[in-house]
Formats: structure tokens, sequence, C-alpha cells
């Protein structure tokens, strides 16, 4: 079995307590990927120490921004030249499809190319206050960002606010999901390796959330958390937070919802839904996991949304031509089916799928449920799987309040022609993001985040740097 090592202080390296391993699975086949020793509190311990002492050292927070531009443009570089080793490590440790699993180490460089922008134009300004003062602000970086990652996408998020963490000059520790470490401390640490990243500037160690995770956020050492995860883990990491008055960046779920109008192309819908919720086995935070049809269209959606989840192919992530991949583990795929029996004990009728797939591994078919009620189980909850739940409208108020009505808040969608419609849409359903007649429609450079439970902060864009910095006021008497 492959052996995988933390990335401490520019140099890779196991547990430095000999205890448990952490064994990760190949969720198609149920076979073993790789072994890793898991992290405890003296690894978290090292790895803080590192970051610390690179911060106070300033050789990030000194170096020219130009210089740190090149820096991450090289990361960028390098992340894309190991994203067919990166992915396959990915594909086997997640289940996703191999071009997905490539394609993070893609959007990865494109963060860090996106953020290496930034590092010259992160400005003060000067304050009049009167002719005997000359005032100004400087925007300093925290020191030692820490960044707990999902295992949903474990290359795109890490990348994601790491970039942004580091072209504001923070010192970072990495924390991915115990589900899918394997391809970061391996291809992803290569690449910042090298990059020549200086050591300590970025560790990555791999231990449980009730262990390491804890043990990270506790650390008196960390002074800024970026947290991608569920809201229940989420709102644990700010109570850590604010144990110790630091900031947190807190990424959460979601119960995204597409309305579709009379009017709407209902082609685009069923597209949209190919990858946003059969796509990565529905496991998306802004998954449209929830489609709110006029009555006068929805049988006919219904039946076009049916005839996608059953035509979808079913296989291993790597092989040609697969459309449907497992979900995570056992327990995931345990929830997900307690989720479907609870819809269909409430009166929802699954149209298509609705079971576990009969094979090896952890798949659920790809699953519509028509006749799904607001207030069901279905239609509240994550369900962070293949299963799209169906509801029906009258009017648009009634398709806004049913959008709106769940303790989530991270996207939202209208299908229209009606450019009226996804206007008013678009301002009054809640979500971070609005997409209109496609799902997905961002980019590294457009911000997101949620509302509501979803989370309140922002990453991707220009706006995310300011997570990442402290503003310092400077006033001299002349
Ligand atoms: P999770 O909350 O179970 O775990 C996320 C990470 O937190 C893991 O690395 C885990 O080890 C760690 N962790 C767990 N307990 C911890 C603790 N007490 N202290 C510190 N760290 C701890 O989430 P998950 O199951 O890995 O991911 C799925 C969830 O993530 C879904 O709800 C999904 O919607 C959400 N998500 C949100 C976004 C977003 O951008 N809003 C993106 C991806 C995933």
């Amino acid at each position: 079995m492959k052996k995988y090592q933390h990335y401490i202080n520019g140099k890779w390296v196991d547990s430095v307590v000999h205890g448990e391993n952490i064994i990760v699975n190949d969720p198609a086949t149920e076979e073993v990927v790789g072994e890793i020793s898991c992290a405890v509190k003296e690894d978290v311990d090292l790895a803080v120490e590192a970051a610390k002492k690179s911060y106070e050292s300033r050789i990030l927070v000194d170096m020219p921004p130009m210089e740190r531009a090149n820096l991450m443009r090289k990361i960028a570089e390098e992340l894309r030249k190991v994203s067919k080793e990166g992915g396959k490590i990915l594909c086997l440790e997640n289940g996703k499809l191999l071009p997905a699993a490539e394609y993070e180490f893609i959007d990865a460089a494109n963060y860090f190319d996106y953020y290496s922008g930034l590092t010259d134009k992160i400005e003060g300004r000067t304050i009049p206050v009167n002719s005997q003062v000359m005032d100004y602000t400087i925007y300093e970086p925290y020191g030692v960002s820490a960044h707990i990652v999902p295992w949903n996408y474990p290359i795109s998020m890490l990348a994601r606010s790491l970039s942004c963490a580091f072209a504001a000059g923070n010192s970072n520790i990495v924390k991915p999901a115990e589900l899918t470490p394997l391809s970061t401390v391996s291809a992803f640490a290569k690449a910042i390796d090298n990059a020549g990243v200086p050591s300590g500037l970025i560790n990555i160690i791999c231990g449980y959330g009730s262990g390491a995770g804890n043990d990270l956020t506790a650390h008196q050492d960390v002074s800024q958390i970026t947290f991608t995860g569920s809201v229940k883990t989420g709102k644990a990491i700010l109570h850590a937070a604010a144990e110790r008055a630091i900031p947190a960046v807190v990424e959460l779920g979601g119960k995204s919802a597409a309305v579709v109008m009379p009017d709407a192309d209902l082609d685009k819908v069923v597209n949209s839904a190919k990858g946003a919720i059969f796509g990565q086995a529905g496991q998306i935070c802004s998954a449209m996991s929830r489609v709110i049809a006029h009555k006068s269209i929805k049988n006919e959606l219904v039946d076009k949304l049916a005839n996608l989840a059953t035509s979808l192919k079913v296989g291993h992530g790597s092989e040609d031509g697969t459309e449907l991949t497992p979900v995570i583990s056992e327990e995931q795929l345990q929830k997900i089916e307690n989720f479907s029996r609870s819809g269909q004990q409430g009166g929802a009728s699954a149209v298509a799928g609705g079971n576990r797939v009969d094979r090896k591994g952890y798949y659920f078919e790809a699953t519509v449920f028509d006749n799904v009620q607001p207030e069901m189980t279905i239609a509240q909850e994550e369900i962070f799987g293949p299963v799209l739940s169906v509801l029906e409208y009258n009017d648009p108020e009634e398709a806004i309040n049913i959008a709106n009505d769940t303790e989530f808040g991270l996207a939202a969608g209208v299908f229209t022609n009606d450019v009226n419609q996804a206007t008013r849409m678009a301002s009054q359903l809640n979500g971070g993001q609005i997409y209109v007649n496609s799902w997905f429609t961002g980019s590294v450079a457009t911000p997101f985040g949620g509302y509501k439970q979803s989370g309140y902060s922002r990453e991707k864009g220009q706006e995310a740097i300011k997570s990442y910095l402290q503003l310092k006021n400077v006033g001299i008497q002349l």
C-alpha cells in the first residue's frame, strides 16, 4: 500500500507520533488507494511553528509584490504540470471523473494566476486630518492562516483560499479532509515544492477534524481561519475563532433552487441538471438540488429530467463515458438512502432512481422526486447526493417564497427568456450567487459565498483579498 506523508516546513514527513494511519479508499471499488499517518497535536504544533517562523522572518511580507506575483505564477505553472499525476490520485480517492479531477489542478493554477495580479494592488489611502498630521493606511496580512478543506473539491477549494491568503502575505497551514488527503499531500505539495516556495510558508497536514482540525483552530498562534464544509462544523469553527477573537471565513452548505418560468427553454434546465445535480454525484455545495417549476410546464420538465436521470452511464470515474460516479463513502450513501426513504414515505414520487445501485462501490441512482412539498425533509435539507426535488408553483410570488424557504442561501437560479422576470427574481431570491438560464456561470474572478446559514464570507474575485488582510492606520505629527 502506498504510504503518503505530511508536508511540513518544506519536507515530507510522517507524524511524529507512531499511532493510527488514515486509510483512504476508492469509493468506486472500495479498494485501498493509500495511507498516511494521522496528524495529531504534536504535528499541528510543528506545522504552526514552521508557519509562524516563516511569517516572522518576513520572507513573504517583505518580498516585493512583483516577486510575490512571479512566485505565484510559478506555482500555477507547476500545478498545471502535476495535473495529470494529481488528477489520477484525486479521481481514485474522491471517485470523481478523471477529467474533472485533472481540471481541479488547472482551476487551482487559475486561482494562483488570478491572485498574483492583486499582489501589487493592495493599496491603502491617505486621510486628511489637518495640515500638521500626515495620516495613511496600510493593509497587512494576519500572520498564520489555517485552511480547513472539504472532500468534495479538495484541490479547488484549497487553492481558492490559499492563493488569496498567500497573495496577501500570510503563512499557511492546510488541513485536507481525512477522506481525500492524498492528492493534496502529494501532487499539490510537489507543485509548491517545485515552484521554490520558501519552507514554512505552506504546510499541509492530514488528521481528523475532531483531532488535528480542532487542535489547529484552537492553536494560539493561528491568526485567521478559512473553513469550507458543513454548517455544523462551520459553527464549531466560529466558536473556536470567537474563543480566541480571530477572524474566520466560512463557506458552508446549500439547498439551492432553480425557478423555471413558463417561457423557459426546458432543455437548458435539463443541461444544467446534468452537471449541477448529477455531476460529481450531486456532492456540490451549490448543487441545483431543487427545481421549482410552473405548473404549466412541470410535467413536461419532469419527464425530461427523468429521462436524463435514467440515461446516465454509471461507472468508475476513470472510465470513458462515465456520467454518474459514486458518492464518497458508505456513510454518505446511507444518509442519501435515508433521505430518499423519507421522501417516499412523505408522499413524493421517485420518477427516476431512489435506490442505491446494485454494484460494488458507493453508488446511488440519479434520482428525480416529483410531487415534493416545500416542508418535506428532501426539500429542506442538504442531501449531498444525486437527488433532485421538483416542486410546483402557480405564480412568481409563490415561487420566490418556496425558493427562499430553507435555512440556506448559497445559490439560486431562474430559467426564463424574460429579462424583466430574470432581474426581478435575481433581486428577490436569497443567495450569494444567482444563475440565469445556466447553472455555474462564474469563474475565479466572481465573488462566491452564502446568505443565511450558508455562511457570510466571500471568496473568489477581488473582494476576497480583504478577508486575509488587516488594516493599520498611521498618523505622523509633522
Ligand atoms: P465537514 O464539515 O464534515 O468537514 C470539512 C472539514 O472540516 C474536513 O477537513 C474535516 O476534517 C474538518 N473538521 C471537521 N470537524 C472539525 C472540527 N471540529 N474542527 C476543525 N476541523 C474540523 O464537511 P464535508 O463533509 O467535508 O464537506 C461537505 C460540506 O461542505 C457540504 O455541506 C458542502 O455544502 C460544504 N461545502 C461548501 C462549499 C462552499 O463554498 N460554500 C464548498 C464545498 C463544500
